[in-house]
């Protein structure tokens, strides 16, 4: 199952920023509230998360930036 990000529709206002932002078409608006439908190809960007104004987006993905060990 693909994971993706999680809404909480209590704090959306539905100004559409995340749906006109996401590449993959797994963001919907109806009713003034998003949902996110399960889709192949969430790119787990995080750009939905990131332009939400109330915080109503949150990305579970977890993100791992490994540090060159070589540079030490
Ligand atoms: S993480 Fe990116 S691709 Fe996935 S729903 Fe959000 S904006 Fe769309
Ligand atoms: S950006 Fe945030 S407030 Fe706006 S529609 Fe998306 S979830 Fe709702």
């Amino acid at each position: 199952m693909m994971e993706m990000p999680l809404i909480d529709r209590d704090k959306c206002q539905g100004c559409g920023l995340c749906v006109s932002v996401c590449i993959c078409g797994g963001l919907v608006l109806t009713d003034n509230i998003v949902t996110a439908v399960e889709v192949e190809e969430c790119h787990w960007c995080t750009l939905c998360e990131l332009v939400c104004p109330t915080g109503a987006i949150s990305c579970p993905f977890e993100i791992i930036i490994e540090k060159n060990q070589d540079s030490a």
